[in-house]
């Protein structure tokens, strides 16, 4: 049986998702295709009813629909509903149920090539950024058991929202740039350094300290600025591409069930990347 996947967004052409998704039809032997669903919002009812009426597998959503898909879904899981947004749907005998694997794509990453981490649920932990993903990773690191996670943010208020009740973990750029020598894991979360505005970084890291393992979730370019200085500050530091490759991996686990052998991709995304 063909089996039929995609992505919804806008602007999509350039996604990695289809590069992704066609490996992971490979290397597990099922038959199908991913396509790429570009649509403006008006058009969004519309084109989901159509995923349901083909009766296509699952996709994936990404910006600007993460979140204003959820009222045209039949279900979401109890992540997706934390979090508020979703980013990949899967269609269980004609209804729509939507999951969110950005958080747990990134865990996964992060603790297979740090497995130093997994069993250190008390290291101290920055998030910069309060935005979707950031959201989607605050809740996989609480739901690990990680007990020790501060957020900062440009927007405070932002970062209060996610931490709820306990806002004395959201501090404020200045003052976690002041104390960075405290955490372990650092979390670059925000669209800063993002190309083409490579040359910017969220965070000064001169008060980095170099046992620090740091975290960015850009993957283009693969080496932020946020990175290549901590990088030089001896840190260990962790690539988004990774997250983008096992976020996917979950995604795909959930409409087939199985997880997907990674034969290499992590390396051939990076050079992909690379160009
Ligand atoms: P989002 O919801 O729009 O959040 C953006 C975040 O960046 C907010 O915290 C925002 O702060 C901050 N920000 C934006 N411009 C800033 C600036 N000039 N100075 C300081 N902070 C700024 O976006 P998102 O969906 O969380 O995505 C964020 C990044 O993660 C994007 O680059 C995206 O490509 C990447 N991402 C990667 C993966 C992966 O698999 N590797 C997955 C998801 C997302 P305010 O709250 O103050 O506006």
């Amino acid at each position: 049986m063909m089996e039929q996947l995609g992505l919804i967004g806008y602007p999509i052409k350039h996604s990695l998702s289809p590069w992704i998704h066609t490996k992971f039809l490979e290397n597990t032997n099922f038959k199908g295709s991913y396509s790429i669903f570009e649509a403006r919002e008006d058009d969004l009812l519309h084109l989901v009813q159509t995923m349901k009426d083909k009766g296509v597998r699952g996709f994936n959503v990404t910006i600007p629909f993460k979140q204003k898909i959820i009222p045209m879904l039949d279900e979401l899981d109890p992540t997706a509903m934390k979090i508020g947004a979703v980013n990949t749907v899967l269609n269980h005998d004609g209804r729509l149920i939507g999951y969110n694997t950005d958080g747990i794509g990134f865990l996964r990453s992060l603790e297979i090539s740090h497995p130093e981490v997994v069993d250190n649920k008390k290291i101290k932990i920055l998030l910069v950024g309060a935005g979707g993903a950031a959201r989607g990773i605050y809740y996989a690191l609480k739901q690990a058991g990680y007990l020790s996670i501060n957020i900062t943010n440009r927007t405070i208020e932002k970062a209060e929202l996610i931490v709820g009740r306990d806002k004395s973990a959201c501090i404020s750029l200045k003052d976690a740039e002041r104390n960075l020598q405290e955490y372990d894991l650092i979390i670059q979360t925000t669209n800063v350094g993002m190309r083409p505005n490579e040359e910017n970084s969220p965070l000064y890291l001169h008060n980095l300290k170099s046992t620090a393992i740091v975290s960015d979730i850009v993957y283009q370019p693969i080496w932020t600025k946020f990175l290549k200085e901590a990088e030089a500050k001896g840190a260990k530091v962790h690539h988004g591409y990774l997250m983008l490759l096992y976020q996917a991996q979950f995604a795909f686990e959930i409409w087939f069930g199985i997880v997907p052998p990674l034969n290499e991709m992590d390396k051939q995304l990076k050079q992909l990347l690379e160009g």
